[in-house]
């Protein structure tokens, strides 16, 4: 065992090309090389927590998780803030509707947002911090805007002037020489000189949550958030910036700007920034009611392993289009995985310590898993080699294996697997038990049920019986009792 446990690890860390990502700044490949050896320090733009996230801010939480992952398994040190923005135009909005405050109303989206992150399997950051707890950083970094003559008052308000800073536009391409000065953009943005400059603190409105400043009372814009966020958790200078591609403008291209004439210093190496998800081609929106979150297709059948791998499965820079094909896709491959370990976990062990092959094939797949995701996270590089292994086992295992061999393959799974997190070694021991059927695994049910208890829980009854009847249909009765509720496979 300790034998081919050192092998796989041997091929990995000295081994491993060096990690290439496109940089959406210069829009080229390069090669990464974090500012300290061996450690790296990145912010990925978390959720606006004004409903629960939806399986497009899912996938690009899931690249970045791919990214950490990645980077932790290439021997890296990794240091993550995740910004959660909890004030914003539509969250005080529609906490006024509800006559809550904010908090109140942040709080259960906030919960569904980490819940997502534990049944998605993403692993948790070092910071998340929230943007009402660092005001004063915030306030702090607009003083010393307005001190470089970087943003000026107006109204109660705070301004940058991007005239300011020459490179504005570096990040995103986008050329706003072109607006025109003084024109009048946005109904509470009146007092601005210059139509392309944006807003740092908003001078506070009747009704609204308000801070006091040296600039009046008032409330941050959103960009501020993530820069003041950013320095005060990573520093002024740090490796990498993550978010999707509508954070590229204007979000990003302020922030720069916000950081680099604040600090006097280069702000961001390295910004990585994942496609879209669609949804059957389409665009998510409310009206065409295509805009699913995780719980909702869990109560589909949909487990959140499936939908983890099925979100991670495309390649961060290209659109990812989910159907419900796809999904059934996905867990058809999962499938395809968990069968291997079943029969390789059960295979004849052979009575010879001279057969290698899979020891070696182990060592290939490691290094084909590495050079894909070192070449700018080609995930799908990575899985076709898993699949190729995967292959491989299964033509072997009918012969037996070696106790070498055996663990070799396991020892390999498994570190493949701190970067993919899907594989589950029991998954189809459970089917194959007595009364385990093909179609659910236990922790699928056990999704269900919670699911359940949830929509029971918010009086959402019509969803209750929704998911009893997909159960019953998948041979699980439940028995609700004063202890919560339980279930067998019928
Ligand atoms: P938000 O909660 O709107 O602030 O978004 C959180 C993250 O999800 C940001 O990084 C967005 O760029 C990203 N995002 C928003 N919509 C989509 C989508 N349809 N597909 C992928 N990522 C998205
Ligand atoms: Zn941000």
């Amino acid at each position: 065992m300790s034998v081919a446990i050192s092998v796989a690890i041997s091929v990995s860390v000295d081994s491993r090309p060096p990690l290439r990502f496109f940089n959406t700044l210069g829009r080229r490949l390069e090669t990464f090389e974090p500012l300290e050896a061996g450690q790296v320090r990145m912010y990925t733009c978390g959720p606006t927590v004004y409903a629960a996230p939806h399986i497009g801010n899912l996938r690009t939480f899931l690249f970045e998780d791919l990214l950490r992952r990645t980077l932790r398994w290439f021997g890296y040190r990794v240091e993550q803030a995740m910004n959660l923005t909890d004030v914003e135009d539509k969250i005080i909005a529609a906490a006024q509707r509800q006559g809550v405050d904010i908090a109140t109303y942040t709080d259960p989206h906030i919960a569904a947002f980490f819940c997502d992150l534990g049944e998605l399997a993403i692993e948790p950051a070092e910071h998340y911090p929230r943007a009402t707890d660092h005001v004063a950083d915030m306030i702090a970094m607009i003083e010393a805007l307005v001190g470089r003559d970087c943003a000026y008052q107006a109204d109660g308000s705070v301004y940058f002037r991007i005239g300011s800073f020459a490179e504005y536009g570096r990040l995103s391409g986008v050329d706003l020489t072109q607006a025109r000065r003084g024109e009048r953009v946005a109904d509470d943005e009146y007092g601005k000189d210059d139509a392309r400059d944006f807003v740092l603190w908003k001078a506070a409105k009747p009704g609204e949550p308000s801070w006091s400043s040296p600039f009046g009372p008032g409330r941050p814009g959103w960009h501020i958030e993530c820069s003041a966020m950013s320095k005060a958790l990573l520093g002024e200078t740090f490796d990498i910036h993550c978010g999707g591609v509508d954070n590229i403008f204007p979000h990003h291209e302020n922030e720069l700007a916000q950081s680099e004439c604040a600090n006097g210093t280069p702000f961001v190496r390295y910004w990585l920034h994942a496609e879209h998800l669609l949804v059957d081609g389409e665009k998510m929106s409310k009206s065409l009611g295509n805009q699913y979150t995780r719980s909702d297709l869990v109560a589909r059948g949909i487990a959140p392993r499936a939908l983890r791998y099925l979100l991670l499965s495309v390649h961060y820079r290209h659109q990812l289009n989910f159907t419900f094909d796809s999904a059934a896709t996905a867990s058809a491959a999962l499938e395809r995985l968990d069968q291997m370990r079943y029969r390789l976990d059960n295979a004849r062990t052979l009575d010879t310590t001279t057969a290698d092959d899979l020891v070696e094939a182990g060592r290939r797949f490691e290094q084909h898993f590495a050079t894909a995701l070192a070449d700018d996270l080609n995930v799908s590089g990575a899985l076709g080699a898993l699949f190729s292994f995967s292959h491989e086992v299964n033509r072997r295992v009918d012969q037996g294996v070696t106790v070498a061999e055996r663990a070799a393959v396991v020892a390999t799974l498994e570190s493949a697997d701190r970067v993919l997190g899907v594989l589950d070694a029991g998954a189809w021991r459970q089917r194959e038990a007595p009364g385990g059927g093909p179609g659910v695994g236990d922790d699928e049910v056990e999704a269900l049920v919670a699911e359940r208890t949830a929509a029971r829980g918010r009086r959402d009854f019509a969803e209750a019986d929704r998911i009893r009847d997909r159960l019953a249909e998948l041979g699980i009765t439940l028995e609700d009792g004063p202890t919560g509720t339980r279930w067998r496979r019928s």
